[in-house]
C-alpha cells in the first residue's frame, strides 16, 4: 500500500499580537497559506514568552467567511453595493473627494482612524488628509482612550510618552493601578505584576477602581474610590505627603516648577470636602499615602479610570503631580506609566494621527511645526491648515449637523464603540460620503458605506507599531491577505495617487515608514536611528534613537531633564469638577463601562473565537446586590438600564465588590449580536476642553426589571464575584476545516457576506 505524501508548505514569521498596547510578540506559523499556530516569544521584553487567551486563538479569527475581498462602491443613494476593481473604486472615490472639495472646501472631509493601524498607514493618513487636502480632520479612535494621557503627559512633562518601560515591574517596591482592570484589559503585563509580587512578599500593590476588579483581588490595597472622585482623592494624598514631610525637597527644587502653587492650593484646600468628593474612608486614604510616602520606588499604571473623563487631563496632572513631589520620576522602578489601550495608540501619537498634532510630536497650532513638515513633504507654505481639527465626537456632532459631508473610517468600529450610539447613527446616515476600509463585512458600521475597501490584517502585511513602553516593532508577513484585500497604507498611497498628490509613491512599506522618521529627528520621540533594515534586523527599539548606532532608551528622564523651555517639570493645581452628568431620582445610578478578558474592543474578531465567545458568551450588567434587591431584580433576571439617550436590556450579574450606586456594563457587545446590547446607546456623549476625550466612565441611568422579561440568564444567576480565568494561557491549536471552527462547533457571528459572491447590501436598511 501507498501511502500518499502530503507536503505542506510552512512559513514561520513574527509580528507584534494586534489587540492591546501591552505589545506581546508572537511568532506565527503558517501552512498551505492559512496562519495555523501563534506562540509567545521568549525573549520578546514585552511579553517574556507569555500569551493570553485573545492573542493565542488569534488563527480562529484571520480565515473568516465574512472577510472582505473586494472593494464595492455604491454608486447612488438607495443602489447596492457593486464590486470594483481598485483603480474604478478609488478612482470614483477621489472623483467624488473632488467635487466635495470644490463645492464646501476641505474642511468637509475627514479621516477617522484607530490605533490598530500600523505606524505605516497612519503616517500617510496624514500626509493625506494634513499635508495634501489641507484639514486637520484628521483623529483616530485613540481620542477615546489615551488622549487625556497625551495631554496630561505634554502638559506635565512637556512631551507625551510613558517614560517607563515593563522591566520597572521588576524593580519597585510599590505599584498602583489606578483605574484599570490591568488582570482583564492587560493580562500578560499583569501576570508579571503578580510574579513580582509573589516572589517580594513586601511589595505593595494598591488598586483604585470604583469597582472591586480581579485586579483588585491582589492587591495589598484596594481603595474604592468613588466614580468622578479621583482628583480629590489624588489631592487628598498630595496633602498628607505634604503634612508628613515625605517630599524630595532636592528634585522638587532642582528639576519642577509651580510647586509654591501646589503646596497653598493643597494646604488650603477642604479637607473634609477631599474625603467626601473622593468617596474613600479616610483611614483608608491614610493608608495609601503611608504606602505612597515608605515608597523606594512608586510606579503607577493608569488608564480608562483616568482617561475616560471630561476632567481626564487634570486627573493626569493631579497623578503626575505626586511622582513629582517624591521624586518618583526618572529612575529605574519608578514613574507614570499610562496602559495604552491598543497595539498602536503610541505609534498613531508618534506620526500625528490626532486632530491637534503633526508627526513627530509636532503641533498644527504651530507655525514653526507646520513649516518644518510643509518643507519635508516638499508642499507649498500655508498647505497644513491652522484650523483646529474636529475630533472623534466633534466629527459625529458635524456630519448630524451637515458641516462635514464626507469621512473616511478605517481599522475602526465607530457605530459600537462612539458615545451616544443614537446620534452616531443619525450622523452616519447624513454624511454625503462614507468609505470604510475593514477587513471584515458586516460589521455595525460597513453597511453605512458608500465605498468599501478589503484590508490586509494581522499576519498579511509588514508594517511597525509602538507599546505601551516606547517599544517600535517590526512585524512580518507569513500569509496573503484574501481576495484583493492590501495594506491600509497601499489603500492610503492609492487614493493619493488618484487624487494626483505628489509624494505617494512607495515601493514598500519600509519606504514609508524610513520617510516617517525623518520627521522624528531631534524630536522628544526621534527614531531617526530607527531604520527600516534596522527594525527588520533587530525586530524592536526603544525611542528615542537618534543614530543608527545608538541602542534606544530604556527609560526618559534619568537625566531629570524635562522637555518643557525650562527643562522642568510642572507641578498644576487641579480643583475636582463634577462629570458632566450628574444622578436624580429619575437616574439614580452610575454607569461606567469597560473591557473584559476574553473580548477586544468590539467583536470583530473576538466574537468569531468560540473559545473566547465560552469564556464571554454575552453581554450583561454588574449590579451591587442591594441595587438589584431595590428594584425587585435577582442575578441572572433580564433588567433594562436606560439612560437620558436610550434603553439596553442585559441580564443581570450581581457583584457584591461594586460601589453602591454603581452598575457596570462592558462595553463589546454591538447591534450585531443582538438589539439593546451595546453599553453605547445610553453612555454620554460630554468631551474634555482640551483632551476632547468623551466620559464613558460616568452618566446617569436607571434600572429596572425588563418588561417581558425572558427566561433568566443561567450563565449570570450566581451571586459571586467574576472570576475570569486571566491567569489561563489558552494554547493555539491547528486552524479547523474552513466553515468550521476548532471545536467543530459553527461561527457564533451570522455573517451575511458570502466571500465567494458580490456583497450587494441595500443602505436602505441602516439609514432608515
Ligand atoms: Fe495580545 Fe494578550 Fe499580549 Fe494583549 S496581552 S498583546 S491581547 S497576547
Amino acid at each position: 500500500m501507498t501511502i500518499p505524501l502530503i507536503i505542506q508548505e510552512t512559513t514561520k514569521g513574527q509580528a507584534i499580537c494586534p489587540y492591546c498596547g501591552v505589545g506581546c510578540r508572537l511568532s506565527m506559523e503558517s501552512a498551505d497559506g492559512e496562519l495555523i499556530r501563534v506562540k509567545g516569544v521568549a525573549d520578546a521584553p514585552a511579553n517574556l514568552g507569555g500569551i493570553c487567551a485573545k492573542g493565542a486563538t488569534l488563527p480562529e479569527v484571520i480565515h473568516t467567511p465574512d472577510r472582505l475581498m473586494q472593494p464595492h462602491v455604491r454608486p447612488a443613494r438607495g443602489t447596492e453595493l457593486r464590486p470594483m476593481s481598485w483603480a474604478d473604486a478609488l478612482g470614483w472615490t477621489a472623483a467624488r473627494f473632488r467635487e466635495i472639495l470644490a463645492r464646501h472646501g476641505p474642511d468637509a472631509v475627514a479621516f477617522y482612524g484607530s490605533g490598530q493601524l500600523d505606524s505605516e498607514a497612519g503616517y500617510l493618513a496624514v500626509k493625506l488628509f494634513k499635508g495634501s487636502i489641507g484639514t486637520n480632520n484628521t483623529d483616530s479612535n485613540s481620542r477615546l482612550c489615551m488622549a487625556s494621557a497625551v495631554t496630561g503627559y505634554q502638559t506635565s512633562l512637556g512631551a507625551d510618552g510613558p517614560p517607563c518601560c515593563y522591566a520597572d515591574i521588576d524593580l519597585s517596591d510599590c505599584l498602583v493601578v489606578w483605574g484599570s482592570n490591568m488582570a482583564e484589559a492587560f493580562p500578560v503585563t499583569f501576570n508579571r505584576v503578580k510574579a513580582h509580587l509573589k516572589a517580594n512578599p513586601g511589595v505593595d500593590l494598591i488598586v483604585v477602581d470604583p469597582r472591586r476588579t480581579n485586579t483588585a483581588n491582589d492587591a495589598t490595597l484596594y481603595v474604592p474610590v468613588a466614580p468622578g472622585g479621583d482628583i480629590p482623592l489624588m489631592n487628598a494624598v498630595g496633602r498628607l505627603l505634604l503634612q508628613r514631610g515625605a517630599v524630595d525637597h532636592d528634585f522638587v527644587a532642582a528639576h519642577t516648577e509651580g510647586f509654591g502653587g501646589y503646596r497653598d492650593f493643597l494646604l488650603h484646600a477642604d479637607w473634609e470636602g477631599l474625603v467626601s468628593a473622593a468617596g474613600v474612608p479616610e483611614e483608608t486614604i491614610r493608608a495609601l499615602a503611608d504606602r505612597v510616602a515608605r515608597a523606594r520606588a512608586l510606579l503607577t499604571f493608569d488608564c480608562q479610570g483616568v482617561n475616560q473623563s471630561t476632567v481626564g487631563m487634570w486627573k493626569n496632572n493631579s497623578l503626575i503631580n505626586l511622582h513629582l513631589l517624591t521624586g518618583q520620576i526618572g529612575k529605574p522602578g519608578a514613574g507614570p506609566f499610562s496602559l495604552t489601550g491598543q497595539p498602536n495608540a503610541m505609534g498613531g501619537r508618534e506620526v500625528g494621527l490626532l486632530a491637534q498634532a503633526l508627526p513627530g510630536y509636532r503641533f498644527s497650532a504651530d507655525a514653526g511645526h507646520r513649516a518644518e513638515v510643509e518643507a519635508y513633504w516638499g508642499r507649498p507654505a500655508g498647505t497644513v491648515s491652522t484650523r483646529p481639527g474636529l475630533t472623534a465626537v466633534e466629527m459625529s456632532r458635524a456630519l448630524e449637523a451637515g458641516r462635514l459631508k464626507a469621512i473616511w473610517i478605517a481599522a475602526t468600529n465607530p457605530a459600537v464603540s462612539l458615545p451616544d450610539l443614537h446620534q452616531v447613527r443619525r450622523a452616519l446616515s447624513r454624511a454625503e460620503l462614507i468609505i470604510v476600509q475593514d477587513p471584515y463585512h458586516p460589521t455595525e458600521t460597513t453597511p453605512f458605506a458608500d465605498v468599501l475597501l478589503p484590508v490586509a490584517q494581522w499576519a498579511e502585511k509588514t508594517g511597525t507599531m509602538t507599546s505601551s513602553e516606547r517599544l517600535v516593532s517590526f512585524s512580518e508577513q507569513v500569509v496573503k491577505p484574501p481576495g484583493m484585500a492590501l495594506p491600509d497604507w497601499q489603500i492610503l498611497a492609492r487614493f493619493g495617487q488618484a487624487m494626483g498628490f505628489s509624494g505617494f509613491q512607495f515601493e514598500d512599506s519600509g519606504a514609508v515608514w524610513d520617510e516617517f522618521i525623518g520627521l522624528t529627528a531631534g524630536r522628544p520621540c526621534d527614531m531617526a536611528g530607527m531604520t527600516s533594515a534596522r527594525l527588520r534586523r533587530e525586530r524592536h527599539l526603544r525611542w528615542p534613537c537618534p543614530s543608527v548606532d545608538h541602542p534606544g532608551t530604556e527609560r526618559l528622564y534619568l537625566d531629570r531633564k524635562f522637555p518643557t523651555p525650562s527643562g522642568r517639570a510642572r507641578f498644576h493645581r487641579r480643583p475636582h469638577r463634577p462629570p458632566r452628568e450628574t444622578t436624580d431620582h429619575e437616574f439614580p445610578l452610575v454607569l461606567m463601562t469597560g473591557r473584559l478578558y476574553a473580548h477586544w474592543h468590539t467583536l470583530t474578531r473576538t466574537g468569531k473565537s468560540p473559545r473566547l465567545v465560552r469564556l464571554e458568551p454575552s453581554a450583561f450588567v454588574e449590579v451591587h446586590p442591594d441595587d438589584a434587591a431595590a428594584v425587585g431584580l435577582a442575578a441572572g433576571q433580564w433588567a433594562e438600564v436606560s439612560s437620558r439617550r436610550g434603553l439596553l436590556r442585559l441580564p443581570v450579574q450581581l457583584n457584591p465588590g461594586l460601589s453602591r450606586g454603581v452598575v457596570f456594563v462592558p462595553f463589546h457587545w454591538g447591534d450585531q449580536q443582538g438589539e439593546h446590547m451595546a453599553a453605547n446607546y445610553v453612555t454620554m456623549p460630554a468631551i474634555g476642553q482640551i483632551a476632547k476625550q468623551p466620559e464613558f466612565k460616568y452618566c446617569a441611568v436607571r434600572l429596572a426589571p425588563a418588561a417581558d422579561a425572558p427566561e433568566p440568564a443561567p450563565d449570570f444567576a450566581r451571586t459571586t464575584q467574576r472570576d475570569t480565568p486571566h491567569k489561563a494561557v489558552v494554547e493555539a491549536s491547528p486552524r479547523p476545516a474552513p466553515g468550521t471552527t476548532s471545536t467543530g462547533e459553527p461561527t457564533p457571528l451570522p455573517c451575511r457576506a458570502d466571500p465567494q459572491t458580490p456583497v450587494l447590501l441595500s443602505r436602505s436598511s441602516p439609514r432608515g
